[in-house]
Formats: C-alpha cells, sequence, structure tokens
C-alpha cells in the first residue's frame, strides 16, 4: 500500500506553524509498514485542495489528510473531498448530538456555523473526535482509501491511533509489513567522505536502504528495511550494519539517539578517569555537554571559562608570553596546548580539554579566519593539538562554529581515551 499525506492549512504555507502532522504521520505509517512517497501541503483554497487531492489519488492508494474540518469559512476538507467524489454531504445525526452534549457540557451556546462539522459525505465511516469538535471521516473511493482527520495534533492522534491505523491494518490483511530505521552517527568524516566509502553498499542494497543525512554537528547513516515483522527488518539492518561498521569502523560512535557525551560517560567510569575543561570561544559549552550526562560527577571536576586574555594568564596559568603582543596569541596551537596542561594542572586531572577559537563575525584576520580554532586534548600528560577552520559566514555562523567546536573538542577526546583496538580501526577508515 502507498500513501500520500495531504496538510491543509494556509498557516502551513506561510511558515507561521511547522507541519509536525506530517512528521508524526510519516512515522506512524513507516510503523504498519505502508510508504509513503509524497506529503503535499495546500492552503484553505477548495480548489486548490480538490486539485492536490485529484494528483495524490493518482500515484497512492491511501490519502491521509490533516486539518480543514473545523466549523469556519476556510475549513474546506469536507467540501473538497465532498465534491471530488462526488458525495453529497448528509447530516450524521450522532456526530451532530455530540456536537450539542459538546456545548451543553461547557454551557456554552453552540453558534450555527458549528453545525457544518456534523455533515459528512455519504457513505463515509465516521471519525469520533474525544477531544474537539470536528468529526475525522475516512471514505473509500475507487479503490482508494481516504482518510480526513482534524488539524489539531492533540485531537488528531488518537484518531489515527484508534480507527485509521487499525483499519489500514484490516485492509492490508495478512500483508503487513513494519519499516524500521536504526541511525549511524558518525564523526570526523564529511558527508562526501562516507558517500565515497559506502556508495557500493548503496547501489547494491534496495532492502535496506542507505541514507547520509550531514546536521552541523555530525553526519548520520541511516538504514532502513521493510519486512514482515519487527525481528526481521532488523536481521535485515544488522548484516548491512556490519558491512557500514566495517568501512566506517570507530567513526561511528553510537547509534540512534545515544549522545556521545554518553560514550565518553562510559569509558571514563570504565577506566577510572577524572577530566577538566578550560574554555574560550565555546566558554563552557564543551563542559555543559560533558555535564549533561546523569552520574558525571564520577569524572568531570570542574572547568575554568577563560574567555579573556587576562583569565587565561592569571587565573587558568597560561604562561604570558604565549599572549603578548606579537607573540603566538590566544588562537594557536601554543596557546590551546597551554590551556589543556594548564586545566589539568589546576584541577589535578588524568585528562583535559581546551578550544579556543574566533566564534566571529569580528575579529578575523587574513591570517587568522572566523571559524579557526584550535582544540587542546591531554590524556595522561600526552597532550594533542587539533586546528579546524569552520565555515565563518552565513546566517547562525557564529552559534555553529561554537557548536561545532563543541562537538569537534569532545569528538577528539573521544578517539583519544576509547580502547586502542578501536583507535585502529578509526585510523583504517
Ligand atoms: P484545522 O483543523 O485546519 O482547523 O487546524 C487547527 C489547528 O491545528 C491549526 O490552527 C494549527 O494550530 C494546528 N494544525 C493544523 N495543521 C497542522 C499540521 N499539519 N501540523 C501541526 N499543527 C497543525
Ligand atoms: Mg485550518
Amino acid at each position: 500500500m502507498n500513501a500520500e499525506v495531504l496538510t491543509i492549512g494556509t498557516e502551513l504555507l506561510l511558515g507561521q506553524i511547522l507541519d509536525t502532522n506530517a512528521l508524526y504521520l510519516g512515522k506512524k505509517l513507516a510503523g504498519v509498514g505502508v510508504n509513503l512517497y509524497f506529503k503535499t501541503t495546500a492552503g484553505d483554497n477548495i480548489e486548490r485542495v480538490k486539485s492536490v487531492l485529484e494528483t495524490a489519488c493518482s500515484r497512492a492508494d491511501l490519502i491521509i489528510i490533516t486539518g480543514g474540518l473545523g466549523p469556519t469559512v476556510d475549513d474546506v476538507t469536507r467540501e473538497a473531498v465532498a465534491q471530488f467524489t462526488g458525495r453529497q454531504l448528509v447530516l450524521d445525526g450522532k456526530s451532530m448530538a455530540k456536537l450539542e452534549g459538546f456545548f451543553r457540557g461547557l454551557g456554552a451556546q453552540m453558534t450555527e456555523n458549528n453545525k457544518r462539522q456534523a455533515y459528512l459525505p455519504q457513505g463515509a465511516v465516521i471519525i469520533e473526535n474525544n477531544n474537539g469538535t470536528a468529526p475525522g471521516f475516512i471514505l473509500e473511493y475507487k479503490s482508494k482509501i481516504i482518510a480526513a482527520m482534524p488539524g489539531v495534533p492533540s485531537e488528531m492522534y488518537p484518531m489515527m491511533e484508534n480507527v485509521v491505523i487499525p483499519y489500514i491494518i484490516e485492509k492490508t490483511g495478512g500483508a503487513r509489513q513494519v519499516i524500521i530505521s536504526k541511525s549511524l552517527k558518525v564523526l570526523g568524516l564529511g558527508e562526501s567522505k562516507i558517500d565515497d566509502m559506502i556508495q557500493d553498499l548503496f547501489k547494491e542494497s534496495k532492502n535496506p536502504t542507505i541514507g547520509v543525512y550531514a546536521h552541523v554537528n555530525e553526519v548520520e547513516v541511516r538504514l532502513t528495511a521493510k519486512a514482515g515483522s519487527e525481528a526481521e527488518a532488523l536481521k535485515l539492518i544488522g548484516a548491512l550494519k556490519k558491512q557500514v561498521y566495517g568501512r566506517l569502523g570507530s567513526h561511528i560512535y553510537g547509534e540512534d539517539g545515544e549522545p556521545l557525551e554518553q560514550k565518553i560517560h562510559d569509558i571514563m567510569i570504565e577506566k577510572k578517569l577524572t577530566v577538566a575543561t578550560a574554555e574560550s570561544c565555546t566558554s563552557g559549552m564543551v563542559a555543559y555537554r560533558l555535564t549533561s550526562v546523569r552520574g558525571s560527577s564520577g569524572y568531570y571536576v570542574g572547568g575554568i571559562n577563560s574567555y579573556s586574555n587576562e583569565v587565561k594568564t592569571s587565573i587558568l596559568g597560561v604562561p604570558a608570553d604565549i599572549l603578548k603582543a606579537g607573540s603566538y596569541g590566544a588562537v594557536s596551537p601554543e596557546c590551546a596546548e597551554a590551556m589543556a596542561k594548564a586545566a589539568g594542572r589546576f584541577f589535578k586531572t588524568d585528562c583535559s580539554i581546551s578550544v579556543t577559537g574566533i566564534a566571529g563575525p569580528d575579529g578575523g584576520t587574513p591570517e587568522k579566519p572566523v571559524g579557526l580554532v584550535y582544540i587542546g586534548i591531554n590524556v595522561s600528560g600526552v597532550i594533542k593539538v587539533f586546528k579546524y577552520i569552520f565555515p565563518g559566514s552565513g546566517e547562525n555562523a557564529r552559534e555553529n562554529i561554537r557548536m561545532r567546536s563543541t562537538q569537534t573538542a569532545l569528538y577528539h577526546f573521544y578517539r583519544e581515551i576509547c580502547p586502542q583496538s578501536a583507535k585502529e580501526t578509526m585510523d583504517m577508515a
């Protein structure tokens, strides 16, 4: 069964609200193995709703509509479906009684326009709305199933879960399938490099499929399988996952929602190590991430937010020579190294992490552009410094530089503390 989702509402087109219904419906349909090939949005205009309905019916078996079922003149979904399918809108007595009861319960007079909600296409299965006024409906039309529900998420979700999904399962009978995805989180390799390393697996595999998605902080490799049961789908994913691990090694730091700081937590506890931070351009973001994990007090000791040169020297203990005019300066490998060393000394920890860079938008020079960042990683006295130049222009550049610096610092720290075998795979990849 192939589906199309139609979300109706001018507010969706004007960018006033996020189309979270489409997101939700995509997940729900995947859960019952229904292919969703298109999601379409139309404004509150009857001709345009009819037009997207026509297109949807030409390429999908199941059309799920949300929005436009309310009492006001701009709610046109009922009329559009009725006109498109050539059905009359007829009064549903049960829905009308429910509406009247709803208003009685509120102690309010029901306005005339509310009655429109009880007029539904002839022959439709009515979906009761227990959280609002507008009922939904399911209509079968020329071997297509059209299900319409209100736009309000809290009203739509139970209708989808209690009525539409069981209806779909019944219709698809024994052929029911599930679509399951697994995300592998990749660091230290760009999107195109990853593509280059695994693209032959993409081309060979139709089920599972592979998708590569770049985020600000990391790249996600998503494996998606469709099978008769969850166990079967996971088995299919498992085989492909093994191959992807073989290619990308420990550049894959985690799966699904598992954050990097959690991986660090596990290693720190196991190895009984402690860590401190000294941050400049990220001013505490690394510390924040490290301590966002429950139990981080078992290894995180403290940090110095050494934003100014004054704090770098007087409190943290970076030698003034590094920072003085004409010398290396605050954004230099020498300073990153000194900051990491000083933090370890100050907090008496086994490890330390330092970050210093130019987050912009001001302060860049041809030699030291905005986005230049040095990261110092100290593990048991061995200090490594990493240089990055993150994209320094565009919207949110400053925030992105700070976020990427944080994630990259955590990534390098993770690499330095993770077991030797994992490191070798990483170097191979
Ligand atoms: P409607 O059923 O069209 O009257 O929509 C009622 C309200 O539901 C809207 O004002 C939105 O706040 C919300 N809504 C409608 N469509 C969506 C959607 N696709 N995603 C999230 N919220 C929606
Ligand atoms: Mg609306």
